[in-house]
């Protein structure tokens, strides 16, 4: 190990001391309470229910992204949705249900890194590029209508095309896009 190697373990290590996991701790553990007696004990026959068998309505893809709260968003319910969460929201395959919704959003890191990405990059062997070339064929369709457009504007286009390629990617009867704000 080189002499800048240590110093940069020693810095993790005194950064990892500072962190305060007992406070984290402690907001799981409320979470949980309040889930407990405002949730599970006030609706338990749905609980019981829902113990024996579930019936979703809807498959939803969905960004990783920590801001995109579905429950809250959506106001879905423990039973109402399979969910499938991945860096941009990509369809990668669905069962049968009633409906299934792509959620995109803005301000998306993976669409982001999806647009920066150079066409001619290289195999980086890291997961997350890898990953986001799953929307190579959004960003084309981007690229080829606001080509021109500034960065943020290409970025802002592609969260839009990417879920509309996937939504018509789908079979056998894909649903027309559309949009909240
Ligand atoms: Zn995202």
């Amino acid at each position: 190990m080189q002499d800048g190697d240590e110093t940069k373990v020693e810095t993790t290590k005194t950064a990892l001391r500072r962190i305060d996991i007992s406070n984290l701790i402690e907001m799981i553990e409320r979470g949980f309470i309040h889930f407990k007696i405002e949730e599970f004990n006030k609706f338990s026959p749905c609980f019981e229910e829902l113990a024996k068998e579930q019936h979703p309505k809807f498959l939803v893809f969905a960004c990783i992204d920590s801001r995109v709260c579905l429950s809250r968003v959506l106001d879905f319910r423990p039973g109402d949705a399979f969910m499938a969460r991945n860096i941009a929201n990509f369809v990668l395959g669905f069962n049968q249900v009633e409906v299934i919704l792509v959620i995109g959003h803005s301000k998306c890191g993976g669409i982001k890194t999806l647009m920066a990405l150079p066409d001619d990059a290289a195999p980086t062997y890291d997961f997350i590029h890898d990953w986001i070339k799953i929307g190579l064929p959004a960003k084309a369709k981007v690229m080829a209508e606001f080509g021109n457009e500034p960065f943020e504007i290409q970025c802002k286009m592609c969260e839009k095309k990417s879920f509309r390629f996937e939504v018509s990617t789908l079979e056998p009867n894909p649903s027309s896009g559309f949009e909240f704000s």
